[in-house]
């Protein structure tokens, strides 16, 4: 390994960005604190599928990925069950991660990125209040009262970052005036094929399912999405709604529901906010959801945020942390290849929400017909997601051989 000192970095917020940044700023030799403000590192939601990519990143920073979640094919089909995209893997993803989409439930993930941490990293009950710095430290300001000192810090705080407003001001949110219900079942006796992730689209509604493990178990999991005004509270009942929006979709997916107990499901408003041009200022950067909040219509934020957890320890070792013009060097080749695929999958399921969703009423047949009799939809996501994927497991595969020369 390279002799650079050993620097102090603190990573702010115990989300999936956080959890990976602080494995791989520890595997990078450097000493790392991961500060969450609540009692514990906690999911918020259930439902998660993963790409390829993050797979590899966790599990080459120690996570155990043996069995964590079930490969699944994806296709896009419309309400009745016709196909209209089929995400083309190549064979050696297929061969390596099983499929494409991996579908888990979130507080597994947790569970394994927690297990692979080493001790006195995670530190909970330790919110940040503010963060200042000049050129030869980084202060923040926790709730407690306290002062920590780091030579560099990373902001991993989610869509409401306070790194992030501290570095670059307060932006507005995108509200995206969509909600989805989301749930799990474990029912294994209506005859579902497993393997398989199938997003539907009906005039109105997103109607979708996947295979999933948990912890051993094999299930499925589901999701309905439709627009609703973000300036409009929702009163009703989880499982109702869900039930009464699933009801025009092919089988399975309104049986999933009526299997689903009550208590799985869950309703999530949809927002995010608009790509930042630089991440990184002086000796801060942001990753995950503080960096590019993601609409769960893209079904890669934790992904993103799990890869941009990766690359930035990556970057950082070797790094003399104690050098300021070295410490910039290193974020600013974290964030330039992150910022144009990370803004790539936002916008993309920006639009997407907006044109199944909010398209005007006149417009929605001819765009149906579109869909299902052109090779639109197959252009727009069935081609480009295997070649961002691709390209990711390359760069990941190119981070990992310098690091492991560095090493030797
Ligand atoms: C319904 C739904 C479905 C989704 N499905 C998928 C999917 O299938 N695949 C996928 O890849 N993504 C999915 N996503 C997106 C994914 O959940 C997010 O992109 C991901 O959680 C972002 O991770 P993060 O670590 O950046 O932020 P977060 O998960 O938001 O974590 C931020 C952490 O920072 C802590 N924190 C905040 N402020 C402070 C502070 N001042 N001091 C200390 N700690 C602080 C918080 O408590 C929290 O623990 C979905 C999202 C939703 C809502």
């Amino acid at each position: 390994m390279s002799t650079a000192p050993r620097g102090r970095v603190a990573v702010i917020g115990a989300g999936p960005a956080g959890m990976a940044t602080a494995l791989s700023v520890h595997q990078a030799g450097h000493d790392v604190v991961l500060l969450e403000r609540y009692k514990q590192a906690r999911p918020a939601g259930n439902i998660l599928n993963l790409w390829p990519p993050p797979i590899k990143a966790l599990g080459l920073l120690g996570v155990d990925v043996d069995d964590l979640g079930a490969p699944c094919r994806s296709e896009f089909r419309n309400a009745q069950g016709r196909r209209r995209v089929e995400i083309d893997m190549p064979p050696e993803i297929v061969r390596d991660y099983g499929g494409g989409f991996i579908g888990l439930l979130r507080p597994e993930l947790y569970e394994r990125l927690l297990a692979a941490m080493p001790p006195g990293v995670l530190q909970v009950d330790r919110g940040v209040d503010s963060i200042d710095q000049d050129e030869s430290v980084v202060r923040l300001h926790m709730s407690d009262g306290t002062i920590e000192n780091a030579d560099v810090v990373i902001g991993a705080d989610g869509i409401d970052s306070l790194v992030r407003r501290t570095l670059w001001g307060d932006s507005p949110k995108r509200e995206h005036n969509l909600q989805i219900f989301g749930g799990f079942t474990y029912a294994d006796d209506l005859g579902v094929e497993p393997g398989l992730c199938i997003i539907s689209h009906s005039r109105t509604v997103q109607g979708a399912w996947t295979s999933i493990r948990h912890k051993g178990r094999s299930g499925f999991q589901w999701w309905v999405l439709q627009a609703h005004p973000a300036t409009e509270e929702y009163t009703g009942n989880l499982h109702a709604s869900a039930t009464e929006l699933g009801r025009e979709f092919a089988f399975p997916l309104p049986q999933l529901i009526a299997a689903t107990d009550p208590d799985n499901v869950q309703r999530w408003p949809i927002r995010d906010r608009k790509p930042l041009k630089q991440w990184s200022k002086g000796r801060a950067t942001l990753v995950g959801d503080a960096a590019h909040p993601t609409s769960p219509y893209a079904a890669y934020g934790a992904g993103m945020a799990t890869e941009d957890g990766y690359f930035v320890g990556r970057r950082l070792a070797g790094v003399d942390l104690s050098d300021y013009v070295a410490v910039r060097a290193a974020l600013d080749a974290f964030e330039t290849p992150r910022k144009p695929h990370t803004a790539r999958q936002s916008q993309q399921a920006y639009m997407l929400g907006q044109m199944f969703h909010h398209a005007p009423k006149p417009l929605r047949y001819v765009r149906d017909q579109i869909l299902d009799r052109t090779p639109l939809l197959q252009k727009v996501v069935g081609e480009s997601s295997p070649k961002e994927i691709l390209s990711q497991i390359d760069l990941i595969d190119q981070a990992e051989k310098a690091f492991t020369t560095a090493r030797r």
